[in-house]
């Protein structure tokens, strides 16, 4: 029998009501013998995560303002869902340790907001009968807070592999001097996959509160496609032009072994959900575009100079006042005569006048442009784009509907195709664009 992870998120642990039907899926099959829990989340749209109310009460401490009455709410919620499992746990001293550390000297941020993860994943792991494994032991962190992977991977292999069952808590891990360090929001994404490299799972399961991926934002397409595989490049390029499901850092510990993921809905737990692969399986039909998102608030600089493109340090220059300014840059595109640039615009805000004069200065434009306002979007598709005509009928579709095109790029993997458009046709585009493609 293979080993399966099962992540579940905020939304799928948010009351009693979830945590039973998270208790019935694991259940279903033995195969989930790891499972990573999230703290508990909003359970309907307007209210509070745990985590939010943590850092609250921190804020609250740090800042000399009494933080009983909220620490006192994060309790209240606690205590709710272990009554209503009916589920033994030392819950009194828990809440006790935290509130010393809150009214300590040196209250610190990233430990409130790590015990959300590391009470609801007591609670579960004594509702299922699992052993409670802490990160803070065994997902290393080093003393600037970034990930340890080398160790981590050893230590959580280690911790992991003479265990059955377990539940771990998500989100966090510590550094060397044993202080929580905790990842990015919504890491816990991050953890299922260490967890999932460190024992060689066979899936990593993440369940969430949707059926997978779609296509498309649904708030600017009506009813999008849901996508059923895609590769894990294709889900790094869609995540990273918007497109929300996993937290980005999920995906490379998983993708070096190979190992698929499959989003799952814990409130639709029959729905086949999103399988993210390295390869896409044989039989399976491939559509020549896999989804489409983009990105608003991009700024085009444009520069021309006669005879650019015969000069090859023009391009290293211009690399090269950018790497000064310590300014990234989502694109850089080259033509006969022409360098674009597309930056994001808040990173560009206040800097602008300094690096207009900087290329002015150094690369003595004979035009210099800028374009302000703009979005990007990615029409995403492994060999997609080269298999069929996807990228002439995007374009014409656009260029249909009168939009204005300011960027084109695709590179040789054809992974995906971007184009800019202004931000106030963006919704159009990409509507225009879902339309004239079979997804
Ligand atoms: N609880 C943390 C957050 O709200 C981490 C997670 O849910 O993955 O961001």
């Amino acid at each position: 029998m293979g080993i399966t992870v099962a992540k579940f998120g905020g939304t799928s642990l948010a009351d009693a009501d979830q945590i039973k039907k998270v208790r019935e899926i694991i259940l279903q099959d033995p195969s989930r013998r790891f499972i990573v829990a999230s703290a508990p989340g909003k359970r309907y749209p307007d209210d509070t995560k745990i985590t939010d109310m943590l850092i609250g009460c921190y804020n609250l401490a740090v800042s000399g303002r009494d933080y009983q009455s909220e620490l006192s709410k994060v309790e209240k919620r606690f205590r709710k869902i272990i009554d209503e499992l009916q589920v033994d746990i030392s819950f009194d001293e828990e809440m006790e340790v935290i509130d010393r550390h809150l009214g300590g000297s040196s209250p610190e941020q990233e430990y409130m907001a790590s015990r959300g993860e590391y009470l609801n994943s007591k609670i579960l792991a004594a509702y299922l009968g699992y052993t409670f494994v802490d990160p803070a032991w065994c997902i290393c962190f080093d003393e600037n807070g970034d990930l340890d992977l080398f160790m981590t991977k050893r230590a959580l292999g280690a911790a992991l592999r003479p265990l059955k069952k377990a539940v771990i808590a998500g989100f966090y891990g510590a550094d060397p001097s044993d202080r929580i360090r905790t990842f990015s929001r919504g890491g816990s994404d991050i953890t299922g996959s260490l967890v999932s490299l460190a024992i060689g799972a066979d899936l990593y399961e993440n369940w969430t509160d949707v059926s997978g991926l779609l296509a498309a934002d649904p708030r600017i397409v009506d009813d999008p496609k849901g996508v059923e595989y895609l590769s894990y490049r294709e889900l790094r390029t869609l995540s990273y032009m918007g497109a929300s499901v996993l937290h980005t850092d999920a995906v490379l510990p998983v993708s070096d072994l190979g190992i698929p993921i499959n989003i799952k809905n814990t409130n639709r737990p029959e729905d086949f959900g999103t399988v993210i692969v390295r390869k896409m399986p044989k039989g399976k039909t491939r559509y020549p575009v896999t989804g489409i998102a983009g990105r608003r608030g991009m700024t085009v600089i444009q520069v021309e100079k006669v005879m650019v493109s015969d000069d090859a340090g023009f391009s290293a220059l211009m690399l090269d006042i950018l790497k000064n300014m310590g300014l990234p840059f989502e694109q850089c595109l080259t033509g006969i005569d022409t360098i674009t640039l597309v930056i994001r615009s808040d990173l560009l805000e206040s800097r602008k006048e300094e690096l207009i004069s900087e290329i002015r200065e150094t690369l003595k434009p004979d035009f210099l442009g800028i374009k302000e306002n703009q979005s990007m979007i990615a029409v995403v598709g492994e060999k997609g784009t080269e298999a069929c005509d996807a990228n002439v009928r995007v374009l014409e579709a656009v260029a249909d509907a009168g939009i204005e095109i300011s960027t084109i790029n695709q590179g040789a993997g054809k992974l995906n195709l971007l184009i800019g458009v202004p931000e106030e046709r963006y919704e159009d585009a990409i509507r225009a664009m879902y339309d004239s493609i079979s997804i």
